[in-house]
Order: C-alpha cells, then structure tokens, then sequence
C-alpha cells in the first residue's frame, strides 16, 4: 500500500523548497526595510472568525472540522481575520500604526488546477490605525516593490469599493453582497437577471458603466459623472503619491475582491505570463474587521500575495552552496567527524559518512552529489598532521596541514 499526498498538495524537495526560501527571504528583507515585523497566528482558529463577515456561504470553501469536544473549528483560508483577531486579543494598546507581516500556509476546499491549491502559502502585510491615503500608498508600494525586486512581470490595477458602496446605498446588504459577488465574479448576465428579478433594474445602467471604467486618472472624472456625491478626495491623493513614486498602475473600478470586508481602495496585480486563468499573484486594499472580533472600529489595509504562484514564475535563483565531503578509510571515522565540525564554519556544507562505507565509494558519493571539495582523513597522513584535499572539479589533490585547511577551503570556495 503506497501512501500518497491528499490532492490539492504539493511536496517541495530540496532545490524547489531552497527556491522557494530565496524569494520568502526577498520579502521578508522588504517587509522589514519598511519597518513591518513578523508576526505568527495558530493555524486552526474557530470558524466563526471567517463567518462572520463573509457568511456561511464560505463554509463550503474552509476545511471546517469539529474537534473532539464538538468545537466548530477552520483551518485558516487566509491571514487577514487571524491577525485582527490577534490584535483586538492582544494589541490594541500598542501604539500605532502596527506594520505586521506574515509567512504561512492557508488551506481553502477548492478545485485544484494550476495556480490552484488546497494548502497554498500567503505572504502579506497588515498596517494597522489608519484610514489615510498615505496607509494605501504605503502598502502598495510595498507591494509593488517587492514584485520589482523579484523580477516579476505583473500588472497592477486599483479600484475603490466605495463607489459602488456609494451607488447602492439604498440596497440592503444582503442584495448589496449578492451584486458585489456577481460583479467579483464578472458574471454581467447573472447581474442584469438578477437586478430584474429584485426590482432593482434602475442600477444596471450605472454598475455597468462605472465598472467599464478601466486607465489613467481621467476615468475618475467619468466616474464623478455616474456617483457625483462621492469625494474622490483619497483616491486623488493617493494616485498623486504613486505617479510621484513612479509606480505603474491602472484605475479599475470593477475590482470589488472576493471577501466581503473591504471598504476602501483596492488592489491586484496579475502576472502577464507562466501562470495561465489563476494569474492573480496578489490582492489588497483597505478593511475594517477589528469592531467585528470585539475591538474598536480601527481602519486598516494590507494585501496578501500567493506566494506558489509568485514561486512558480520568478525566476531569481538562490545562490549555489558548495559541498564538501570529509572522507574516512577505516578507523578514522570519529578524526573525519572532528575535521568536519571545524570546517562547518565556512558555512558550506559539510558531509561525513553515515554509512561505514570504504573510501572509494565515500568518494564516488561524493562525485555524486556534486560535491566541489573532499578531505580525506587517512591514517598515514593524519600522524603527520595531514589530511589529504581533493578539489573534485579539477581532480587535483594536495596533501595540506590540517591547522591550514579551514584557511586554504576558505579561499578556494
Ligand atoms: P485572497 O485571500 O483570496 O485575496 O488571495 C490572495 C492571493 O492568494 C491571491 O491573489 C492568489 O494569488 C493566492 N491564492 C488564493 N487562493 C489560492 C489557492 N487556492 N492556491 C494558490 N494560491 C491562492
């Protein structure tokens, strides 16, 4: 009986998952050049804190599980609501803004495909307490940054809910999400049916042409025409600071985002090639959550990038790092070990035989692998302080001094 993983997720060897390690390092070296810390949440949480915003609906999308004393738990679908539910608990004291970063795996009960998984990894960013332009600006920035950094070819398009928060005012909210979610899911026929059946047809003409608005600051000017009692005032601003900053970007104001709690300026960036449908390698914008868990009315904003696909088209590599082997002939096991623990400060790495195999198959593992360097520890040179180094790149070796050995290894790597 062969064991396989559950579907919807991946193993990672040794090169993907060091891959992977260097553009996680390049984020989080980003993250924390703009002052955001890491911060960690528990990876179940009770389900209630993903529906309550979102409604029950999104059950279907948790892997939601009862634990043994009957307690309605979720695996997180995503970090947003955990780190709100974090710092309504344990940091609403602290003062603000809180720049908070995450890592982590979420885990959502989808179709898997290309882009696509059950268990994914988010890198995100959480900058807590305010409602001002500059809290937008500096998040997308951020954002934008960091894809640059990884050498992504992406765009990048920003709308605002407010708008169509704005135009439906008088639509209750149940209606008002069954709208956002059609327009989310550019399903237009299914809209124009369903604003028929609830009486609502009056809209049609206006959702359909703000969310047509799609380029530069001029179509803010159009969408003033259709909401002319909505104040541009912070979409302005904020579209100033980033021509300043010279980030690229699009207005859209179609852009509504999947879950429920955004309230202010929004955010995608799609990658434009190698990912296929699931393109979109991040999504943010502004949210109020903290009133929901029990805190006060605190405005935020944040995005969170999906980390495998970003993993899956950035083609920055990590720097290679050498092997070396410290070979043995019989007897001289435990010398090898000692050799090799002093050699570990080179930050290389550094193999010994776990095996008990003779030399010339210690040494033709070592060839194997791709080691650059083996020492062998052999009796006869060993009495005279002597090990014996083969770069195994140019087949050459050297009989060498053992007290030179860390200094000679450390010019040749
Ligand atoms: P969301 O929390 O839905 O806004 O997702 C943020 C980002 O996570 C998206 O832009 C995607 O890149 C990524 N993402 C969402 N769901 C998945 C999934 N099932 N597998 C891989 N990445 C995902």
């Amino acid at each position: 009986l062969k064991i396989e993983k559950p579907r919807g997720t991946r193993d990672f060897l040794p090169d993907e998952a060091e891959r992977r390690r260097g553009i996680e390092q390049v984020m989080r070296e980003i993250a924390e050049s703009y002052g955001y810390r890491e911060v960690s949440t528990p990876t179940f949480e009770h389900l209630t804190l993903f529906t309550i915003k979102s409604g029950e609906d999104i059950v279907k999308e948790i892997y939601a599980f009862k634990d043994k004393s009957g307690r309605e738990l979720a695996l997180r679908p995503e970090l947003t609501a955990p780190v709100m539910r974090m710092f309504v608990n344990e940091c609403s004291v602290m003062p603000k803004p809180l720049r908070f970063y995450y890592f982590a795996n979420c885990f959502r009960y989808e179709n898997p495909q290309k882009g696509r998984y059950r268990e994914f990894w988010q890198f995100g960013v959480e900058l807590i307490g305010s409602d001002s332009y500059l809290a937008d600006l500096e998040v997308i920035v951020l954002a934008y940054n960091i894809m640059r950094n990884l050498n992504l070819d992406f765009i990048l398009n920003i709308g605002h809910v407010g708008l169509l928060r704005k135009l439906l005012e008088d639509v209750d909210e149940v209606r008002y999400h069954r709208i956002m979610r059609m327009i989310d899911k550019k399903d237009l026929q299914g809209l124009e049916r369903y604003l028929n059946s609830e009486g609502l047809e009056g809209y049609l003409e206006s959702i359909n042409e703000l969310i047509r608005l799609k380029g530069g600051t001029e179509i803010i000017d159009h969408a003033r025409e259709i909401i002319p009692d909505f104040d541009f005032s912070h979409l302005q601003n904020l579209c100033k600071g980033l021509e300043k900053l010279q980030i690229d970007y699009n207005l859209d104001f179609s852009i509504v985002r999947g879950l429920d709690y955004y309230t202010g300026v929004v955010f995608e960036a799609f990658a434009k090639k190698g990912l296929g449908a699931q393109n979109q390698i991040c999504g943010g914008g502004s949210y109020r959550l903290s009133h929901l868990f029990g805190g006060s009315d605190v405005p935020s904003t944040g995005f969170a990038f999906g980390f495998d696909r970003i993993a899956e088209i950035c083609e920055i590599e990590p720097r290679a790092i050498e092997s070396i082997l410290v070979a043995s002939t019989a007897g001289m096991e435990l010398k090898a070990l000692e050799i090799a623990e002093k050699l570990r400060k080179l930050s290389k790495r550094v193999l010994t035989d776990v095996m008990e195999r003779n030399l010339k198959k210690q040494l033709s593992f070592a060839n194997s692998i791709g080691a650059r360097f083996a020492v062998i520890v052999a009796e006869k040179e060993f009495k005279e302080g002597k090990v014996i180094l083969r770069d195994l790149e140019k087949g050459e070796q050297v009989v060498i001094r053992i007290g030179d050995l860390l200094k000679r290894l450390n010019r040749e790597l």
